[in-house]
């Protein structure tokens, strides 16, 4: 089992990541995949994975379409964000 990465704040508490819920309340319907292998970068439409799905736990389910590398980096893609 690969291990989750969680943010941790300055007194070693784990941050809670945001959430698909959270990402899709802020208007965000797509994710940002970064490659730290080979740095190739891909959006996903994130509609296929369920509300609750921790956005850096998406990492777990990619590989890259590149490299094949398991090491992903996922943020919300926030220029996905209607603008005002
Ligand atoms: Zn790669």
């Amino acid at each position: 089992m690969p291990v989750q990465r969680r943010a941790r704040d300055r007194d070693g508490s784990i941050i809670q990541p945001m959430t698909l819920a959270n990402m899709r309340e802020n208007g965000v319907r797509s994710i940002s995949a970064t490659c730290e292998t080979c740095q190739h970068e891909a959006v996903l439409n994130a509609d296929r994975w369920p509300a609750d799905t921790p956005v850096p736990d998406i990492s777990l389910k990619l590989r890259c379409s590149a490299c094949g590398g398991r090491e992903i980096a996922t943020r919300p893609n926030w220029l996905d964000r209607p603008r005002p």
